[in-house]
């Protein structure tokens, strides 16, 4: 989708600061960060939330979750631990119509979210 922000940024159209790169999704530095490491783990593929996920899409989520904790590893969070989340819809805090996973660490983080 050409006027979908993070299409743009998995084709490289829009930059980011790159953290993971394959053929099914594509991980950057989150640029409003809301604690010291904050990432985002995006499938290159369209897909605007995780309610219009399909049987066939398993595989690929469970993909950006084990990228997640790599990109974690990476980002020396993943001993002292880290929030992984799907923003999904309004109330869910989703701005971006695109599915990503956020990677957060390197804080306490809270429960219940706000
Ligand atoms: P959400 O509220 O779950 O839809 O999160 C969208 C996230 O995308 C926010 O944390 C934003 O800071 C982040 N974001 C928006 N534009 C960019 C961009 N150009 N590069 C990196 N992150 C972005
Ligand atoms: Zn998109």
């Amino acid at each position: 989708m050409s006027d979908c922000l993070f299409c743009r940024i998995a084709s490289g159209q829009i930059p980011a600061t790159l953290l993971h790169d394959d053929e099914q999704c594509v991980s950057f530095a989150d640029i409003n960060p809301q604690a010291p490491f904050h990432a985002l783990v995006i499938p290159r593929r369209h897909i605007a939330t995780l309610n219009d996920l399909h049987a066939a899409d398993e595989p690929l989520i469970g993909h950006l979750l084990r990228v997640a904790a790599q990109v974690a590893k990476a980002g020396g969070v993943a001993e002292s631990g880290w929030r992984a989340s799907f923003n999904t819809n309004r109330e869910g805090g989703q701005v971006v119509w695109h599915v990503h996973l956020h990677v957060l660490g390197g804080r306490q983080m809270g429960w219940p979210p706000g």
